[in-house]
């Protein structure tokens, strides 16, 4: 899930954020989010502070942040001159109608998943 990453990096990008906004601005499952910290936490340094304050809600709590890279960590540095921030922006941007399908297509997953276990209950149940 490359695009996962990238929006979940881009949003995390020194702005510490509460599981819930992530959730909420990616449209992904904790699941994925999950996923896609785990990714993230094999190349950038990830923070979680458990008395932080969300950039976005402003809730005290558990936050989320990761650190911009450095040379030693193996990432390989955008071109010169071009934050890494606007750079992982910009393959948001290309990637936009992307992300907003894998994140229907994770709403549908859940919603069929929901479905099934309702189903399995009622015939348990006649
Ligand atoms: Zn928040």
């Amino acid at each position: 899930m490359p695009d996962t990453v990238t929006l979940v990096t881009a949003l995390i990008l020194e702005c510490p954020l509460c599981m819930l906004c992530l959730r909420d601005k990616t449209g992904l499952t904790s699941e994925q989010v999950g996923f896609a910290l785990g990714f993230i936490e094999s190349v950038l340094k990830v923070r979680r502070e458990q008395r932080g304050r969300c950039q976005a809600c402003g809730v005290s709590g558990l936050v989320i942040s990761s650190e911009r890279p450095t040379r030693a960590s193996g990432w390989t540095a955008p071109p010169e001159g071009l934050p890494l921030q606007r750079e992982v922006r910009r393959l948001i941007e290309e990637n936009g109608e992307l992300l907003q399908r894998l994140a229907a297509a994770s709403r549908e997953i859940e919603r069929l998943q929901t479905k099934v276990v309702e189903l399995s209950r009622q015939r348990r149940l006649a």
